[in-house]
């Protein structure tokens, strides 16, 4: 198996990550959001975007992880799999615009006056309208019927009350006889709701009231309203689109190192690894059983190479470290790991901000040098000694501090 190397031939790391965004971007915004192509499709694409990322070695960090944002412990890819479902959201999204041909030929040969959104999957039903009518749920978490004195929505079926529908408020074993063939028009009246005619719960009779009415004789429309998005004042935001499907998670604490302000690309990608403890060591390089002449650090040439040795329990990184956090930052930190000095660095009171941020870049710069260095001696048996290795991490921080 071959082993992402040091600076493998032509783009590096950071490189091909940008040129896979870049051809991503392209597939969403020209294929994607027209065409709705089959899902095997989308994931051998991803996966040959993948094997170009890690050269045909290696898959140090998962597609799916890459594809996160980076608060949340991704690289920023975007998953042309989300992609693909936000499209299916956005061909929804369109059907339910009122006066377009396209939806109007499209109801009339599959809905033929059913409900949209309570008509059952047909099998006659054309691929795209299927698709357009699994996509209903997530649909309608992320719209909202403005409601104008015209009021259409079908009273029983449709979710007009806060995303729901008087059938779901009530349930199916309501008897909504009294309820069907009625619009929204029918419980308007002055502009104002009158829900009392129809007897519904006190309860039920003020949420009907707390759905806003735009006084005008004007049709309603749907409006594009995802929660936590207020962009696009109502109109449809594929961005948004994009994040109410994709998958979320916790945010990540390291971010300000990973990928704080003045931080080279290069260096920003080496303290991203190794956040994520997915730096090829070569303890980790035996266990994806690849062979390793020598398990040793080559560095101290003493103790077994691992995450934790070479950030900083090793004696010779732990040389270089604190000799800069003498010198800079005011005295060294007890902990040998790289996680402990971060929190030392953020429970530094009575610095200022610029300083914190001044001594993560510090970090991250330590930690980008030890791994080339390291790379150096292993892929292109060059070394050098820690005091250059010390003055090249003082001009790379002078170059990106503020
Ligand atoms: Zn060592």
């Amino acid at each position: 198996m071959r082993v992402e190397g040091w600076q493998a031939a032509g783009l590096s790391f950071g490189g091909r990550i940008e040129l896979v965004q870049s051809v991503i971007s392209a597939i969403a915004l020209f294929w994607l959001q027209s065409i709705m192509v089959p899902l095997a499709t989308i994931r051998k694409i991803e996966g040959i975007c993948a094997k170009f990322i890690w050269h045909g070695g290696i898959h140090a960090i998962s597609w799916e992880q890459l594809c996160r944002p980076r608060k949340e412990g991704g690289v920023g890819l975007r998953s042309l799999v989300s992609v693909r479902e936000a499209a299916g959201i956005k061909l929804a999204w369109r059907f339910l615009q009122d006066g377009s041909p396209w939806s109007a030929w499209m109801a009339s040969r599959y809905l033929r006056g059913r409900n949209f959104w309570v008509c059952e999957i047909d099998n006659n039903f054309s691929v795209p309208f299927k698709h357009i009518l699994r996509n209903r749920t997530v649909l309608r978490t992320a719209i909202r019927r403005k409601m104008r004195e015209g009021g259409e929505m079908d009273l029983w079926l449709d979710p007009w009350i806060s995303g729901q529908s008087l059938l779901e408020i009530l349930g199916p074993q309501t008897d909504g006889v009294a309820y069907r063939g009625l619009t929204c028009r029918h419980i308007i009246s002055g502009g104002v709701w009158r829900p009392e005619e129809y007897r519904f719960t006190a309860q039920l009779g003020e949420e009907i009231r707390q759905v806003q009415i735009t006084p005008t004789v004007l049709s309603d429309v749907w409006v594009w309203a995802p929660p936590g998005h207020s962009e696009g004042a109502g109109e449809f935001r594929f961005r948004s689109c994009y994040d109410l499907v994709r998958p979320h998670f916790d945010d990540i604490e390291e971010y300000d190192f990973v990928w704080g302000k003045g931080l080279a690309r290069k260096m920003q990608l080496s303290a991203y690894k190794l956040v994520l403890g997915r730096l090829l060591t070569r303890d980790r390089l035996l266990r994806f059983g690849v062979p390793v002449p020598d398990p040793k650090c080559v560095l101290c040439e003493t103790e077994n190479e691992s995450i934790g040795h070479l950030f900083f329990q090793c004696h010779v990184t732990w040389s270089i470290w604190a000799e800069q956090s003498r010198r800079h930052l005011g005295g060294v930190g007890r902990e040998r790991d790289f996680r402990e000095i971060l929190k030392w660095i953020g429970d530094c009171r009575g610095h200022e901000q610029s300083w914190a941020r001044r001594a993560r870049l510090r970090l991250a710069a330590s930690v980008w040098h030890v791994w080339r260095e390291r790379n150096r001696r292993i892929y292109e048996g060059l070394s050098t000694p820690p005091v250059s290795i010390l003055h090249n991490i003082e001009s790379d921080v002078l170059v990106m501090s503020p």
